[in-house]
């Protein structure tokens, strides 16, 4: 059973090393647990519906407390500490299109708002409820999770929009293909939310981020249907899919997807590689990307994530080992890099990029250290998203922050990302855990991908007053350096505010016309990505 309050299953449990809870400790200092706010004092918290009374709708409390947010760390704050305090009205679990078509005309006769609602992994704040006069109901798409039809030929599948990863790959496996989208939320993500949100899977270096495995399909607005046939390629004006990709609820609903798929590959390996520094490692992975390498993922770790990265594992004895290396070829203990990195193809194909990979890592003085690490990694994917919850037991809160910029100014934005956050959390006397990678690779650039862990208040609005000072010092940082607010996550809440400095007011604008030509009434997740 998934858990009402957290991430993920809960018969899964991720521990933490002895060694990795005393390096958390002596970075940001003693934490101390919390007791979580129970599940029966929020469902008696909850408000009599405004709805009037629907066949498809539930009003039932429980099902109103888990639809009214997403994964963002204020979301985990309200729902852990309490203050949770705005819940749908109902929530809708329609089954065909038709039903879908139903619960719109509904919601405009009765003058509703509209949340699609897809896995709830959003972590920027996609999913929280507005403070409106108007009823708000949350439409999820749960039960639309089949495979529609599969074009072996034209290598394209179109399922239901609210199928999510597991699902996706185990009805493409038996007709032996895959999407190969991996987003680190696999397990709960569902195709249409991955659309809606410009999502990134961790082999999309192969697989290509959604937007191009995304070939069309039919959304359901309130103006009516958009169909988007899967073209391989046209001249015919102004893509319309590329205004449903991170369109985050505001279009309508995303009903049947067309995606591109591929055959399940022969080999799909992840190696790890280790770099006497971070300018080696970066010059090497660039030049991997410039020179045509492909490779399925890239993630480069910064001295301090790889750190943290071998001692979570409870990688002691390669931690030692590699000291070993380092002291011997005279480099600085704290300034080795870990890199993994994954090829896919056929044997011959994979044979083929690992040699021409180790000969550019070997110019920049990396080592191979085989594929214990990658395999390992492998095994912990979808896993690893656990530690959140042990570390909340242990009274540690963790977040993120991730943008992409150009080559040239990789380095001085990740530099500047940590030391915003750190001096957000010198506002409140508190130290943060922070460490980066690159885990997106591209010839003119890369994403950077930065996680703060601290520790967690006694009351919630300090808690929120810390995060936000952190959040706020770090986009802002994103800004400056020139970075897009977003690499893969979306804009939501969180990010809205600093949208209009990548887009400029004209860009601002037509947004805004779109959605209001589309959604007049403002009825379809309002105030997300744009303020009305
Ligand atoms: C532990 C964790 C790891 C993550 N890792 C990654 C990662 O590796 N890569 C990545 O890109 N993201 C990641 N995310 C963020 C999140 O998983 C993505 O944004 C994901 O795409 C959201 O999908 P969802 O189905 O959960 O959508 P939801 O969270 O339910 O919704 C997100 C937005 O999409 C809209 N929406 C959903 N379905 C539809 C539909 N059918 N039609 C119209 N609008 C719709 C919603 O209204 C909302 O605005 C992670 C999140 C967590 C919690």
């Amino acid at each position: 059973m998934q858990i009402w309050n957290g991430w993920g299953d809960e018969t899964v449990h991720m521990d933490l090393p002895p060694a990795a809870r005393r390096l958390v400790r002596d970075r940001v200092g003693r934490g101390t647990a919390r007791e979580d706010f129970p599940l029966e004092k929020m469902m008696a918290r909850v408000p009599g519906s405004r709805l009037p009374r629907h066949p498809l709708i539930t009003t039932d409390p429980e099902v109103r407390v888990f639809h009214s947010h997403g994964q963002s760390l204020p979301d985990w704050v309200a729902l852990r500490r309490g203050n949770l305090n705005r819940f749908p009205d109902g929530v809708a679990f329609p089954a065909t299109a038709g039903e879908v078509q139903k619960l719109l005309c509904f919601a405009r006769e009765q003058d509703v708002i509209v949340i699609p609602y897809g896995g709830g992994t959003s972590v920027v704040g996609h999913l929280n409820v507005p403070e409106d006069d108007r009823p708000v109901l949350s439409l999820s798409l749960e039960r639309l999770n089949r495979l529609v039809s599969i074009d072996p030929y034209s290598r394209l599948a179109t399922f239901e929009a609210g199928v999510k990863g597991p699902d996706i790959e185990a009805q493409l496996r038996a007709h032996g293909f895959t999407l190969g989208h991996y987003p680190q939320s696999f397990e709960y993500s569902t195709l249409g939310g991955w659309v809606a949100t410009r999502s990134t899977g961790q082999q999309s270096s192969h697989y290509g981020r959604i937007e191009s495995l995304f070939a069309g399909g039919e959304i359901h607005t309130p103006q009516g249907t958009i169909d988007c046939p899967p073209f391989p390629a046209s001249a015919a004006g102004p893509d319309l899919r590329q205004l449903i990709l991170g369109s985050e609820g505001r279009l309508g609903i995303l009903v049947n997807t067309i995606v591109k798929v591929s055959p399940i590959p022969e080999r799909d390996e992840v190696w790890s590689f280790f770099f006497p520094s971070w300018r080696d490692a970066l010059e090497a992975v660039r030049s991997m990307a410039i020179d045509g390498v492909r490779y399925s993922m890239i993630r480069l770790s910064n001295p301090i994530e790889t750190m943290t990265q071998l001692v979570m594992a409870g990688r002691e004895r390669t931690v030692n080992l590699l000291r070993q290396y380092l002291r011997f070829r005279n480099i600085k203990d704290a300034e080795g890099c870990l890199c993994l990195i994954g090829f896919i193809g056929s044997k011959r194909q994979v044979a083929a990029e690992k040699r021409l990979t180790t000969s550019i890592l070997r110019r920049n003085r990396g080592i191979s250290l085989g594929r214990r690490m990658g395999k390992a990694w492998g095994k912990n994917r979808f896993r690893a998203a656990y530690l959140r919850n042990t570390l909340w037991d242990m009274g540690y809160a963790v977040d993120t922050v991730e943008t992409a910029v150009t080559w040239d100014k990789v380095t001085t934005t990740m530099e500047a990302i940590e030391k915003a956050i750190t001096e957000g959390m010198d506002r409140w006397k508190e130290r943060a855990h922070i460490f980066s990678h690159l885990s997106h690779v591209y010839p003119t650039g890369s994403s950077i991908y930065t996680t703060f862990l601290f520790r967690i208040a006694d009351s919630a609005e300090e808690m929120i007053a810390r995060w936000k000072a952190a959040k706020t010092f770090a986009s802002r940082a994103i800004i400056r350096a020139g970075g897009t607010i977003s690499h893969q996550h979306g804009v939501g809440l969180d990010h809205r505010p600093y949208l209009e400095a990548e887009k400029g007011a004209v860009g601002m604008e037509i947004l805004r016309q779109a959605f209001a030509h589309i959604d007049p009434e403002k009825r379809m997740n309002p105030g997300k990505l744009v303020e009305e």
